[in-house]
């Protein structure tokens, strides 16, 4: 860091920033409410996901899920059903995971300790101190992509905020600024201005509540903050899906619990190597189709691709179609022949989701998706 902020600096943030959040705080259902258990999934949904995002969901969940005994006693596939679409799949599963844990080891209830929260399935530093404050009364400091957004250019911190260093003083600022009356609302506020004024382009900074102290403001450098590593290729892979029909049924199978898009369903397939020489890349993907699914096939049909952007690389989707005339394949908890009306029943990613608009007759727009 190439300089140490004044008292005066912390003080006017946070006082500002409360005095703002008392007038133009956003009403949200998950503020309306003291239930932990409610908080928390609030917390888990909004870790990755926009807040407009989030509404219908948080809705939809609590609806199926009211308690988290309720959760907790839910069939997994329920639960993945219910976070469809929403993505980052391994947060329904650590919610699951999480719950069934309370009930073992505290009775099913919350917990009301930072340290037993923190020791709970998907729930790190930053959303224990979220919790434990907004839902427990306690006062303890986040550090999520928002608020590391708001502290960077507050004090204009130009180094990567991704850095072991740069972290620690990130942390050390959160709990410096962190207020001994009101900690609840204060980490409302922050999450706020993160979300609505700092925003990570074009920050509206005429209307930002700490503007006269914001050292990215002064120099004019808030929109190249907070600063990013020099960015790796983000790589690209090609994958294949077979739909594969016996009379009005398609063949889907469950990807294994853990890992990528764990629990959920899928068509057949997995990753294909179409660079090189040689084969067409027509028989490469049929030969690759016939490897996950070696029964007879009258003929593998090219029907369209999906693309789809994961965190660590972008992936195609080559989906082909086939018919299968013979009896194969027996219906087991990880395979299933299910009829086309039924297959909303089953949580499929995002990109298999895709699949399944072309599968339910397609408007205009739906065709799209397929290039
Ligand atoms: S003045 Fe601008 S850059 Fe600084 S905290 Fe406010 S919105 Fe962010």
């Amino acid at each position: 860091m190439s300089r140490s902020p004044q008292q005066n600096e912390f003080v006017f943030f946070t006082r500002n920033l409360l005095k703002w959040y008392h007038a133009h705080g956003r009403d949200l259902p998950w503020r309306r409410t003291a239930d932990p258990y409610a908080i928390w999934i609030s917390e888990i949904m909004l870790q990755q996901t926009q807040v407009a995002t989030v509404l219908p969901y948080y809705a939809r969940f609590l609806s199926r899920f009211p308690t988290l005994r309720d959760l907790a006693a839910a069939p997994l596939d329920k639960v993945l059903k219910s976070w469809e679409g929403l993505g980052y799949y391994a947060r329904a599963r650590h919610l699951h995971r999480a719950a069934n844990e309370m009930v073992a080891r505290f009775e099913g209830n919350f917990p009301s300790r930072f340290e037993e929260i923190l020791s709970l399935p998907g729930i790190g530093r930053s959303t224990a101190g979220a919790i434990a404050t907004i839902a427990l009364g306690q006062r303890h400091p986040i550090l999520d992509g928002n608020v590391k957004r708001v502290l960077c250019r507050y004090f204009c911190v130009e180094e990567d905020p991704k850095k072991k260093e740069t972290e620690k003083q990130l942390w050390q600022f959160s709990e410096k600024l962190l207020p001994r009356k009101e900690p609840d609302h204060y980490t409302q506020a922050i999450m706020d201005l993160g979300a609505t004024i700092c925003t990570p382009a074009e920050p509206r900074c005429p209307l930002c509540p700490v503007r006269n102290q914001c050292k990215a403001f002064e120099k004019g450098v808030q929109g190249r903050l907070p600063m990013k590593a020099l960015g790796k290729r983000v790589p690209e892979r090609d994958y294949v899906a077979g739909v594969l029909f016996r009379g009005k049924r398609v063949l889907i199978r469950r990807r294994p619990a853990k890992g990528l898009l764990g629990g959920l369903w899928e068509f057949p397939g997995g990753q294909v190597d179409l660079d090189g020489k040689g084969r067409s890349v027509e028989k490469k993907i049929t030969e690759a189709l016939r490897k996950e699914i070696p029964w007879r096939v009258d003929q593998w049909s090219p029907w369209g691709k999906v693309k789809h952007t994961f965190t660590h690389f972008k992936m195609t989707l080559h989906v082909y179609s086939g018919r299968s005339g013979e009896r194969q394949g027996q219906n087991t908890d990880e395979q299933k022949w299910v009829d086309v009306e039924a297959l909303s029943d089953y949580a499929f990613s995002s990109a298999h989701q895709k699949i399944l608009l072309k599968l339910k007759e397609p408007t205009d727009g739906q065709r799209r998706l397929f290039s």
